[in-house]
């Protein structure tokens, strides 16, 4: 756009639409220029300086909003459509230039596209010739493989924008910050457009936790991120962090054939809460698989010498002696931090935890009436459906509906083969707590679908209240996990006891018959099958 008259005296623009209501500070003078409302700066002051330059490029616009939502992650997302959906006039503000935050653009998403294709190439490969499927000489091609990752990306991110349009959810590009309670402003391309809202939800998510001295060149020394994108297949991969993602991420590499070594801090794998017993099955079955451990160990130093990558480790309790590990890529999947930059919390006076969190109380508000926050930002579990949920309650509180979050009831689950899936209390959690439990565990090796697929790894198991038979946690490793945890979240959020699901009718074959069966063993002590 180019305009004939004395640039270097006009300031931002406030509004392009006729409709919005221009903000007229002292020192400016409103003129019609084309049908627009521009604002004259009286002041002299400003003819000098660099301001100026800027202001004749960059077109500030106002939005009045009743919420805006800040970071468009599953939990950002899914709340601004819900408080689109519950009438509020929503406006969301993404700094990425795609939408979907951390799950659709470089997490959940990319991880699973990867995940599932390295499964059939990896079955494909060493288990259709003895099903009788012959396929000839089996090959995969990596680069079409992560196209198929970007597509599938691609896909779930535009589709947010379509759903924003059908919600009427008005999206504003740039880095969001809260000026005040009713004020949040967006520097992005288009320059600063400013927000004046009732209310404020932060869903910024969280960032990839740094490793201490050591620099990220995402080709050799890796972050998730890198390992979702990266040109080749190492021939020796080294895992620091054996948690759910360096699991996943490590079995798409060893499967295409990648030496991966994961090396672990703790004795077990798999992550905070999961199921000790679990945990050592999984190891068990992913070190056949040919996936190698070191568990207890310490990694010291991280170097790049001669292209190649070399890894210091010692035993994590000190003592043992060092070991220098050399590897062509070292993925470092050691967790993640909240992420809160340029949010502007300072302005408001929010403080953040110990671990850079955004406190809130249990109906997700912060220490300033009228701001909320959600997600990986704030307390609990860093998973997308547990951001989803927490948003849609949020809002909802905000319309004055009840708010009820059950963080007992969050499933986790970690999309290796077999799939690990559990909700609910560890057998470790409850001999913690003192409290008195029953078990029931059924083996898919007693399973007919399971057994007739020639998936028999794994079991399932029910954890219940000695006294009362309520179930208390439910812990599957084993065929389609991942899916079947639901049905018990469904039944822990009902307050179901053991004998309930037991009693519910099954479809014959499936895999969920097992988690049947394995309340059934937790209610009156026998399975049928087993
Ligand atoms: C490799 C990997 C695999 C994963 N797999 C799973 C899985 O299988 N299942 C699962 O449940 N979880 C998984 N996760 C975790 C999941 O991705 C996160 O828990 C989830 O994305 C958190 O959602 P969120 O909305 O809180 O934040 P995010 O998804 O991180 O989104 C935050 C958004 O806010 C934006 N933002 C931040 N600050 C500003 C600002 N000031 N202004 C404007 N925008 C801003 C960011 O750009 C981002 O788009 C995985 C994570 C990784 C890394």
């Amino acid at each position: 756009m180019t305009f004939s008259f004395d640039q270097s005296s006009v300031a931002r623009v406030p509004i392009f639409h006729k409709t919005s209501n221009p903000v007229i500070k002292s020192g400016h003078i409103p003129v019609q220029i084309m049908g627009y409302t521009f604002l004259k700066i009286a002041s002299s002051a400003y003819r000098k300086g660099g301001p100026i330059r800027n202001a004749t490029r960059n077109y500030a616009t106002t939005h009045e909003a009743d919420i805006v939502v800040i970071g468009s992650g599953p939990g950002g997302y899914v709340a601004a459509i819900k408080a689109a959906q519950l009438g509020m006039k929503t406006v969301s503000v993404e700094k990425d230039s795609t939408l979907g935050g951390t799950c659709l653009n470089v997490g959940c998403i990319p991880s699973k596209a990867l995940l599932h294709n390295t499964h059939l190439y990896h079955q494909a490969k060493h288990d259709f010739a003895h099903r009788g499927i012959e396929t000839g000489p089996v090959n995969f091609n990596f680069s079409k493989m992560m196209e198929y990752k970007v597509n599938a990306v691609k896909a779930l991110t535009g589709g947010i924008g379509m759903l924003f349009k059908k919600n009427k959810v008005t999206l504003v590009r740039g880095v969001g910050t809260i000026i005040n309670p009713k004020k949040v402003e967006v520097k992005g391309e288009k320059g600063v457009e400013t927000i004046n809202t009732k209310n404020i939800l932060i869903a910024t998510g969280s960032e990839v936790t740094p490793f201490p001295g050591v620099t990220f060149d995402e080709q050799q020394i890796i972050t998730s991120t890198g390992a979702l994108s990266l040109k080749s297949v190492p021939k020796k991969m080294l895992v620091i962090g054996a948690g759910v993602i360096g699991l996943e991420l490590g079995s798409v590499y060893q499967r295409l054939g990648a030496d991966v070594t994961a090396i672990e801090f703790l004795g077990t794998i798999g992550g905070v809460g999961i199921d000790g017993e679990v945990a050592k099955t999984l190891h068990k079955i992913l070190s056949k698989q040919g996936m190698k451990f070191k568990l207890n160990t310490k990694v010291t130093s991280v170097k790049k010498e001669g292209g190649i990558v070399k890894v210091e480790v010692e035993p994590s309790k000190g003592g043992g002696a060092k070991e220098a590990l050399d590897c062509d890529v070292v993925l470092i999947s050691i967790g993640r931090r909240p992420y809160t930059t340029d949010l502007g919390l300072k302005n408001v006076g929010i403080a953040l935890d110990d671990r850079g969190r955004v406190p809130v109380n249990n109906k997700f508000q912060t220490t300033v009436p009228g701001i909320y926050a959600i997600g990986d930002c704030i307390h609990g579990p860093m998973l997308a459906h547990k951001a989803e949920d927490e948003g849609i309650v949020c809002v909802e509180g905000i319309k004055g509906m009840p708010v009820h979050f059950n963080y007992d009831a969050i499933p986790s689950v970690i999309y290796t083969t077999p799939e690990v899936g559990w909700v609910g209390k560890s057998e470790e959690d409850l001999k913690k707590e003192g409290k008195a439990y029953k078990v029931g565990k059924f083996p898919y090796l007693a399973n007919s679908r399971a057994k007739t697929n020639g998936e028999p790894d794994g079991f399932v198991k029910v954890l219940s209240d000695k006294a009362t038979d309520v179930i208390l946690g439910t812990h599957i490793i084993g065929p389609g996990g991942g899916e079947l945890i639901n049905e018990a979240v469904l039944a822990q959020e009902y307050g179901a006891a053991a004998e309930d699901v037991a009693r519910v009718c099954h479809a014959h074959p499936t895999c969920a018959e097992a988690l049947r069966e394995a309340n059934l063993a937790a209610y009156c002590g026998k399975p049928i099958n087993f």
